[in-house]
């Protein structure tokens, strides 16, 4: 069998912690790929697929979600924010344009490693997941990774397919917000319910008539969440 390197994209002007994440990467057998600025990344783009990106938010001329939004229009594969902005509106702003987990500095090496694998493993199951889920006009085909609505495309980022998919293999039974924290975000996110909401905001809007009316996403008040079949 062959094995797949993972390639992974960093973007971070500071050169003390690029070089840091780097040889992190490096240790951990992935191809690295490194950019100072917005400008110097979406140039990589063009000829570089990052299978993960490790993103910065100060940069010297953008902010990092700037660079989430662009890049989000093309991939939807993983993307680790590690800056040392610690406000949560912080966190939810680049959650919210489309970054899959926050890292704030200064960060240990093990976390950062764990963090990384995750958000790979993650990506893996979810591309070799292999079924079919109809919820009324929902189609879910998990391996093609292809949701569509009265036969239109939907759209998930790799959190809201994850968590979809982790209340489809429980359909039915509520799933505690616990649960769902620590298989989406890791142990350290178990009580960030923020998280949850945002996500589940999003997923509603795709994918029900009534976002307000749930009829399939719905809410266990003070428990988690059910996926109704
Ligand atoms: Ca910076």
């Amino acid at each position: 069998m062959i094995q797949t390197v993972h390639k992974v994209m960093i973007i971070e002007d500071d050169v003390g912690i690029s070089s840091l994440l780097a040889s992190q990467g490096i240790s951990m057998n992935l191809d690295v790929n490194c950019a100072n600025c917005v400008k110097d990344a979406m140039d990589h783009l063009k000829n570089y697929e990052p299978d993960l990106v490790l993103l910065d938010l100060g940069l010297p001329d953008a902010d990092g979600k700037t660079f989430i939004k662009t890049f989000r229009l093309k991939s939807d594969n993983p993307i680790l924010v590690i800056s040392s902005r610690t406000q949560e509106s912080e966190k939810v702003d680049a959650l919210n344009a489309g970054a899959d987990d926050y890292l704030t500095k200064p960060f240990g090496l093990n976390e950062l490693k764990a963090r990384i694998n995750a958000l790979l493993r993650r990506h893996q199951t979810i591309n070799n997941a292999a079924n079919l889920m109809k919820l009324g006009d929902i189609e879910v085909d998990w391996a093609r990774r292809i949701i569509t609505k009265k036969g239109d495309p939907v759209n998930l980022s790799p959190i809201e397919f994850e968590i979809l998919n982790i209340l489809a293999t429980s359909r039915g039974k509520v799933v505690t917000h616990r649960n769902l924290l620590a298989k989406v975000w890791g142990g350290a996110h178990t009580d960030d319910h923020h998280y949850l909401r945002i996500y589940m905001g999003h997923l509603r809007k795709k994918l029900e008539h009534d976002p307000t009316q749930p009829q399939y996403l719905l809410t266990v008040a003070g428990v988690g969440y059910r996926l109704e079949v």
